[in-house]
């Protein structure tokens, strides 16, 4: 499992929601439209069992996506995300309705998106993600991008970033007499 770098461990050991932008983050970006109408979108598997594991491991995942899809609607059901939020105009209305209805603060949410509708958020968050295939403008405001591209196991080398460094703290904390770990 791929380790945190350092300067990032504080602020990710911090995280408890993980947001993620759907096309370009969850996909590669690309649409597939048939002579129907009907969209379909191309998902990583890898990033389905990234998801799974963090919810596994007590931190929430939420999607929010501008467009609005049944795939992507699908897709959450089957990996069991309930704050999904789609067709959204305005990301940072949503953002601040997550807030609410999570009650959790900035600082301990990671928000991952690849585009400029995305600044907003990126800007608000605790731990703010891009991919290396995304539209450049967003890099200035991020804290980290990934090494996979969006689409193809970015959200799953989060994924395992937010576990490591949680599992750190963990084992150094002098609380931890539970017998969790
Ligand atoms: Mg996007």
């Amino acid at each position: 499992m791929k380790a945190i770098p350092a300067d990032l461990r504080k602020k990710v050991q911090e995280i408890k929601l993980l947001l993620l932008d759907v096309d370009g983050v969850l996909t590669d970006g690309g649409i597939y439209i048939d002579d129907r109408g009907v969209e379909s979108k191309r998902f990583d598997v890898r990033d389905g069992q990234g998801i799974t594991l963090l919810k596994r491991a007590g931190i929430k995942v939420g999607v929010i996506s501008g467009r609005s899809s049944g795939a992507v609607r699908r897709r959450a059901a089957e990996l069991g995300v309930k704050l999904l939020y789609q067709g959204v105009r305005d990301k940072s209305e949503t953002y601040e309705r997550i807030k609410t209805r999570t009650g959790l603060k900035d600082e301990q949410i990671a928000y991952m998106g690849d585009d400029i509708m995305d600044i907003p958020i990126l800007r608000a968050v605790g731990w703010a993600i891009t991919v290396p295939n995304g539209w450049p403008g967003v890099r200035p405001v991020v804290d980290y991008v990934t090494e996979a591209k969006g689409g193809r196991g970015a959200v799953r080398e989060v994924s395992e970033l937010i576990i490591s460094a949680q599992n750190q703290r963990k084992l150094r904390s002098p609380n931890n007499n539970n017998g969790s770990i």
